[in-house]
């Protein structure tokens, strides 16, 4: 499937105008909140642009929305491995090996082929630098950009050992966060994640640390699902709500389940069903 440059001018949408900013003010503003609830499929890429990758670019007129990154990637390119024919941007339709560095290009990843020779060149090969998204996470003061190969080590959300893609700060080196704990939602509902076997009728917030003095003076709570205190847990992620002083670890509280994140395939679906619906 070619890549098509799309016929409308597009818009770019920053939607974190006000980031960084102090996490308590944060926590107050609804409109922050349900901005960070915001997804839709990019039309190049068939993944979903989230609140976290903070800028992406919309069509005014029409359904169609980009990644900032993947808005930018050129349409065609010259390739010095390759410089008799110029390759053109693709959505990959099979699985296939990349010319340059001989890594597999998935199903729907994005790529530079050349029909003439009908091979492929990976996006890391094609610009010589990493297709990256960066994230603007108001757990950190910087942004975060995913480590492009599979981990081992514990996790600075919710100190757990996990393995996969993590993000790292390329400022400061500092935060290493798992790909499915850095898009834990800011508000959850704990008992769709835990089968209603626990159940608070208020949204639990997610906050990126529980201090000690904070711990002190709510009485030293206890996680109200496995029971344990949060001594050692100062600089994990918490989901709490005061109102009732209701306070889960991270993981305690989100499960994968908990999340429901539309894979591509079921993003593409939804788009259709749009057009049913008309
Ligand atoms: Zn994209
Ligand atoms: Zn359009
Ligand atoms: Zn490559
Ligand atoms: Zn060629
Ligand atoms: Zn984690
Ligand atoms: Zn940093
Ligand atoms: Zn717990
Ligand atoms: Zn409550």
């Amino acid at each position: 499937m070619v890549v098509i440059q799309h016929e409308h001018p597009l818009t770019l949408v920053d939607l974190n105008p006000k980031y960084p900013r102090d996490e308590y003010v944060y926590d107050d503003e609804e409109d922050l909140i349900s901005n960070q609830a915001f997804q839709c499929p990019c039309d190049r890429c068939d993944l979903n642009i989230t609140f976290f990758h903070r800028y992406y670019y919309k069509c005014n007129q029409c359904d169609y929305s980009l990644h900032k990154l993947c808005y930018e990637l050129p349409i065609t390119l010259e390739h010095t491995s390759h410089l008799a024919h110029t390759l053109s941007l693709f959505q990959n339709e099979s699985q296939q090996e990349c010319h340059v560095c001989k890594y597999y290009i998935w199903d729907n990843q994005l790529c530079y082929y050349c029909s003439t020779c009908m091979l492929n060149i990976c996006l890391n090969c094609g610009k010589n630098k990493a297709h990256h998204h960066t994230i603007y996470h108001p757990s950190h003061e910087h942004p975060l950009i995913p480590i492009n190969r599979e981990n081992s080590m514990m996790c600075d959300a919710c100190g757990k050992h996990h393995q996969g893609i993590f993000y790292q700060c390329i400022t400061c080196f500092l935060s290493f966060i798992y790909e499915d704990c850095i898009f834990s939602p800011k508000r959850l509902l704990i008992q769709e994640g835990t089968c209603d076997k626990f159940f608070h009728t208020h949204p639990l917030i997610l906050t990126y640390g529980f201090p000690i003095a904070d711990q002190q003076a709510k009485f030293n709570p206890r996680c109200r699902v496995c029971d344990k205190s949060f001594s050692g847990y100062e600089d994990f992620w918490v989901y709490k709500c005061e109102k009732c002083r209701y306070y889960a670890h991270h993981h305690c509280a989100y499960s994968r389940s908990s999340y429901l994140r539309s894979k591509p395939s079921e993003s593409g679906k939804s788009k259709y069903y749009f057009f049913e619906r008309q």
